[in-house]
Order: structure tokens, then C-alpha cells, then sequence
């Protein structure tokens, strides 16, 4: 389980003792060179042997005895930890915790690694007391505030997220707006699915105040809108998109159609979409334009449009789009080839995710405003185009 550097680190009191870590330096007369109890080796002994259980028995107990080594103790808590031996990691810190003659620098660094080891093992109100303690202390400010912001989004406590983002956003010295604006759509969700309307309206509204590009709220306020047939509030709630993300055009083309559609008025869609394609260069409002223009009866004109853009601009969507209509308009079916190449371009299309965090990669075809796997909110974001693997 030991890689070289962990070794190196484990080795240091060694060193100490053996002078040769002090090599260079005169000892004042007073200082005598430290002296590794046995025992430490025997520990080291058994991590190599990766026999970890014992190697912490020994470590432990070697503690009672000897608390020059308390910051090996810490390192090799927080490996376990890294590693996923949670219970390991607990057991060394609260061991250090429990000693009661340590250094109060020392006793809070493993006050923290055991908020740290509690929060990893999902035990949450033991990792939440020890990270106000240390958060009201002024100890560990910026990583206790954030351990307690972690807590507050896994148990969906949005109220409290926001006022401990607030304390986090003065200790950092930066705008956690965006992150906030959030936690008011979440709530403003919660709101909407318990069917109070306004409540819902309000707190989306909250979001935008909080951040003016927070896309998620204009996308709520429009569903909303939509669902009670208030299609121009809608129309003017989806379009907001456009100016606070346009990489999220793919989200708002399918409600914004529908409510041009709602009210007569798809000719209108048509110029909007003209507009976007001037400013976002991904394939689905050109499909838009062209699944526009079959509707009415303009195949010609629609397959000219692909055709051209696909030209411009390479692109799987494009192309495939491009073979249906083709097929479309001849009405007969596509020959041997052409239908192999269409079968396979649809099953490329339909596998590719949809999403991308551009922050860790993370890919899928669900949306989420909050990244699965890294965390990070507003870090996901509708792909452009399919890209093929390989
Ligand atoms: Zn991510």
C-alpha cells in the first residue's frame, strides 16, 4: 500500500534521529537529536508488509509514549483516507483526538482530518459539529465552511447552503453568486412541485437578482409561464437564455417553438431562429430550421439549408438529418449502403451524451445543474455536435 513518497515522509523521524536530516546544521547545546522509539520502526515495518491493522496498533500505542511523531500519525491518517480505508483513517484520528497532552496546533489539524473522516464515511452530524466548532473557532475557516456547505447540499438544507455560501464567499474574497442563485432554483423547484406557484415564481425570481445569468431560473419561470398557457411571459422568459448562455440553446428551442406554436405564430420562430444560428454555431437550430421548413412543404429549401451547412460546418447531426430527408423527399427507401450509413450514424447519434462538464469531463444525457462527479454547479453544459469516439 506504501508508494516511495509515503515511505520518504514515514522516514523522516528516522532521519532526524540518525543526524543525517540535520547534516548542515550546528545543534545549539541545549537540543539533544531526537530519538525514534522502536517500536516506529516495527510500525513501518508492517505498512511495507501491508499488514495495516497491526501497523496501526503499533502507531497507536506508540503515541502514549512518544508525541514527536504526531504529524507522521496525521499523514498517515489522511492516506488511509485517500486510499478509501475510512475506518482506519477514523481510528488514528480519533485516537489523536482522545490524547490529552497533544499540542492544541496538532489537536485541531485531527479535529479537522476526523470532520473529514466522518463527512467520507457519511456519518454527517458528527462531521457537521466538528466543522462549526472549528468554523466558530476561526480554525480551518475556508475548508470547514466548505465541508459544512457539502453537508447542507447532500441533505437538501438550501437555506442553509446559502448562508454558510455567504460566509465561505467573504473568506474566499470572490463572487460564489452563481452557486447561490442555485440553491434559490432548487428550492424554487421544490416550491413548483408542492404546486405553490407563486412561491416558486418568487424564489426563481431571488435566483435571478442573486446572478443575472443564472439560466436554470429563466428556464423554470418559462415552464412555468408555458404550463398556464402564458406563452408571451414564456417567449420572453426562454429568449433571456440567449444573452446569459447561448451554449444552451438546445434547451430552450423545443418550449420555444411550442409556444410560437401556441400562438399562431411560427413564422416569428423562424426569424428567431435565423437569429440564433448567427450567433451559436452547434446543429440543432439548424435542424430546427429545416424540420421548420418541411412542415411546410419547403423539403427543397430544407434540404438546400443542411446541405449548405453541413458544408460550412462538418457535423454527424447535419449529415444524418441531411439522409433522411433525402430518403424523405424521393419516397423511396434508402438502398443497401445509405441505409447501412444512416443505421449506423443513428446509432452514433443516440449513444453520444448530451451533457459535458467542462471542468472534470464528466458525460451523459441527462442534465444536471450540479456535476455528479466533481461537484461543481454551472459547470455542465448541452454538447454542440456529436463527436464520434475514436
Ligand atoms: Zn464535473
Amino acid at each position: 500500500m506504501l508508494d516511495a513518497g509515503w515511505l520518504l515522509l514515514l522516514l523522516l523521524p528516522v532521519a532526524a534521529a540518525s543526524g543525517w536530516y540535520l547534516r548542515g546544521r550546528v545543534l545549539a547545546p541545549e537540543e539533544k537529536p531526537t530519538t525514534v522509539h522502536p517500536d516506529y520502526l516495527r510500525g513501518i515495518s508492517y505498512l511495507v508488509d501491508e499488514d495495516a491493522d497491526r501497523a496501526i496498533e503499533v502507531f497507536v500505542r506508540l503515541l502514549e509514549v512518544d508525541n514527536e511523531t504526531v504529524e507522521t500519525h496525521l499523514a498517515l491518517g489522511n492516506l488511509f483516507r485517500k486510499q478509501g480505508e475510512v475506518d482506519r483513517a477514523l481510528r488514528l484520528h480519533q485516537n489523536l483526538v482522545a490524547r490529552p497532552n497533544l499540542k492544541p496546533i496538532h489537536r485541531n489539524q485531527a479535529r479537522f482530518e476526523l470532520a473529514q473522516d466522518y463527512l467520507r464515511a457519511g456519518v454527517l452530524d458528527r462531521a457537521e459539529d466538528l466543522f462549526k466548532e472549528l468554523a466558530e473557532q476561526g480554525m480551518f475557516l475556508e475548508r470547514a465552511l466548505s465541508g459544512l456547505v457539502t453537508i447542507h447540499e447532500s441533505g437538501r438544507d438550501w437555506d442553509s447552503a446559502i448562508e454558510t455560501t455567504r460566509r465561505l464567499e467573504t473568506v474566499r474574497g470572490h463572487s460564489l453568486r452563481p452557486v447561490i442563485a442555485q440553491y434559490y432554483c432548487e428550492m424554487a423547484e421544490q416550491a413548483r412541485d408542492r404546486g405553490d406557484g407563486d412561491e416558486a415564481r418568487r424564489l426563481a425570481r431571488a435566483a435571478l437578482s442573486e446572478f443575472r445569468e443564472c439560466v436554470r431560473a429563466s428556464i423554470i419561470l418559462g415552464h412555468m409561464a408555458m404550463a398556464e398557457e402564458q406563452y408571451d411571459a414564456a417567449i420572453k422568459d426562454f429568449s433571456r437564455v440567449l444573452k446569459q448562455d447561448i451554449d444552451f440553446v438546445p434547451e430552450i428551442l423545443s418550449p420555444l417553438q411550442q409556444c410560437h406554436a401556441a400562438r399562431d405564430d411560427l413564422k416569428s420562430f423562424r426569424k428567431l431562429l435565423r437569429d440564433i444560428i448567427r450567433k451559436y454555431p452547434g446543429s440543432a437550430p439548424q435542424v430546427a430550421l429545416a424540420d421548420l421548413m418541411v412542415q411546410g412543404r419547403e423539403v427543397d429549401e430544407a434540404i438546400e439549408h443542411l446541405s449548405g451547412f453541413v458544408q460550412d460546418t462538418p457535423n454527424w447531426v447535419g449529415f444524418y438529418h441531411l439522409l433522411k430527408l433525402t430518403a424523405e423527399q424521393s419516397d423511396l427507401p434508402l438502398s443497401g449502403p445509405m441505409q447501412s450509413l444512416h443505421a449506423a450514424l443513428k446509432q452514433i447519434i443516440d449513444q453520444q451524451p448530451t451533457y459535458l462538464c467542462g471542468h472534470c469531463g464528466f458525460s451523459g444525457s441527462y442534465r444536471h445543474w450540479q456535476c455528479p462527479s466533481c461537484k461543481l454547479w454551472n459547470s455542465i453544459i448541452p454538447v454542440r455536435d456529436i463527436k464520434p469516439a475514436g
